[in-house]
């Protein structure tokens, strides 16, 4: 009986997963491995918020696959090396894997296939963590999309996403003794995801369960009651009305198939709209990944090259650890940014005003602020992060015009109107009334220590819109 390696990456599930399926369809029994790369080329290492969530989706992941019969292989290095390794103590005549979108991840993936073919192994791939394969939607000329209208537009034209697999109920393990055991796995402790001194991780412990349950603990949630009125409360930081699915959708523990046909499901008629609001966001996500898939350097390179000549100006050391801390005087930047730090997330809404704030009001380079959100956000993923950065900068595919510059003042009158928000992570305004929390300078007896603007809005506007007609111009 010939062995298989099933080796997961970020798709850290059994539920829709179409390597392991295929894994447990075979006679022999399965290595299931996960290896931490650091050392590829060009592999971006994670930060510190999806380092904490990975060490606990790895616990859960093993406690899944235990009790399937299985156990998890844990090795770290450099994966070519890791995955040969495997192969030839496993004796495995098979490796299978999910597909990954990102330049550096596709070369190794690359070369491990043709290492297979040479050996005379088989190395097979499957469509797992996108519901569209970026290659396949293409415009009228062949490319890629740029807008993401017409991209969603041609993806909902194609043909509806394939119905997820069911978890496999066995996974048969390699003998614990023989020339063919089962291999030695790391111990995940001495990989040391987790902070320590200090240990600034228990906000997200407790807004958080990493894990396949917990990912479809949070389906349930968002599909029981947010999901029919999401048009309208996916806009309203102080409520819960998002799925908070992106962490798990980011380590892959819940499929976007799976999503997507629970969709169908709860609604099999006449959808409400606010299902196809949610449905694009969704899209959103495919079209991120095509735009990395299409731009490798997305994280670093601008999207639209003219960009390349913007004056971006260097805020002061004060004024970045302002905006980093959550404490510029602007409560709706403040307090995403507290939110962010405390548990990982920042509602999306939030997450514009923080950004623009920085980039267009401070006038910094999107890739600082994106360096942030990269080691802060417990969802980071190298598709979505520089996409949306440079969608507020205004450098990326169907941005946001330049001259859009969100008014964070503006935005939490409009979309927390009472001051929920702000006084969940803003607990030295929580006594303002419901004008004055949005504008804390305006208070009568000031504002209890809070911080004064860093910056004066119109003033820094104007600039902005200067320096931005500058590149304009040429
Ligand atoms: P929901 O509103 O419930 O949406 C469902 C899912 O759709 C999300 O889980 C996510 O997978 C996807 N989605 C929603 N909005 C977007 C979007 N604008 N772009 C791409 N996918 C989207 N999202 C990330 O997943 N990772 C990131 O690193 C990330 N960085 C961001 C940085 C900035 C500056 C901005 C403005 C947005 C960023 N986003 C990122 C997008 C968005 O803010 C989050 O996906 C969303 O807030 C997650 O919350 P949710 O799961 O409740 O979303």
């Amino acid at each position: 009986m010939s062995s298989t390696l099933v080796w997961l990456r970020d798709d850290l599930r059994l539920d829709d997963n179409p390597a392991l399926a295929e894994g447990a369809a075979a006679d022999g029994p399965l290595t299931v491995v996960y290896v931490l790369d650091e050392e590829s080329p060009g592999i971006r290492p994670l930060g510190g918020a999806t380092k904490w969530w990975l060490h606990h989706s790895l616990e859960s992941l093993a406690a899944d696959l235990k009790e399937a019969g299985n156990r998890l292989v844990l090795r770290r290095g450099r994966a070519n090396r890791i995955i040969r390794d495997l192969v030839k103590e496993t004796g495995a005549a098979r490796v299978l894997w999910n597909r990954r979108y990102g330049g550096p991840e596709r070369a190794v993936d690359a070369g491990l296939k043709d290492w297979a073919a040479k050996e005379g192994l088989e190395a097979e791939s499957f469509q797992a963590n996108l519901l569209f394969e970026p290659w396949t939607v293409r415009n009228g000329s062949g490319g890629p999309y740029k807008v993401f209208t017409p991209f969603w537009k041609a993806c909902l034209d194609s043909q509806d996403p394939r119905q997820p697999l069911d978890a496999p109920q066995q996974l048969p393990a390699p003998a614990k003794t023989g020339e063919r055991r089962l291999p030695a796995t790391d111990t995940l402790s001495d990989w040391e995801l987790l902070p320590q001194r200090p240990d600034w991780s228990e906000g997200l412990a407790k807004e958080w369960t990493p894990g396949e349950a917990g990912a479809h603990e949070r389906l349930e949630t968002f599909l029981d009651g947010p999901v029919t009125e999401y048009g309208t409360g996916r806009d309203r930081p102080g409520v819960e009305g998002t799925s908070r699915l992106s962490p798990h959708l980011r380590f892959g523990e819940i499929s976007p198939f799976r999503v997507w046909h629970a969709l169908r499901a709860r609604f099999p008629h006449h959808a409400p709209a606010d299902v196809g609001v949610f449905r694009s966001e969704i899209g959103w996500r495919e079209f991120c990944w095509q735009l990395l898939y299409e731009n490798p350097q997305l994280a670093t390179r601008n999207f639209r090259p003219e960009f390349d000549d913007f004056a971006w100006d260097k805020p002061s050391a004060a004024d970045l650890r302002a905006w980093q801390q959550g404490r510029t005087g602007y409560p709706l930047v403040d307090a995403g940014m507290r939110q962010l730090w405390q548990t990982g997330w920042m509602h999306n809404r939030v997450r514009m005003a923080a950004a623009s704030f920085l980039v267009k009001n401070l006038l910094a380079d999107w890739r600082t602020g994106e360096e942030w959100f990269w080691d802060t956000l417990v969802d980071a993923d190298s598709a979505s992060n520089p996409a949306n950065w440079q969608w507020v900068a205004g450098s990326g595919a169907d941005a946001s015009p330049y001259f859009r510059i969100f008014n964070p003042v503006t935005q939490s009158k409009k979309f927390d109107a009472a001051g929920r928000y702000l006084r969940a992570y803003l607990p030295e305004l929580a006594d303002l009334d419901d004008k004055t929390i949005h504008e804390p300078w305006k208070a009568a007896d000031g504002a209890g220590g809070y911080p004064e603007p860093v910056v004066g809005l119109p003033e820094s506007r104007a600039r902005a819109l200067e320096t931005y007609q500058k590149l304009k111009d040429g």
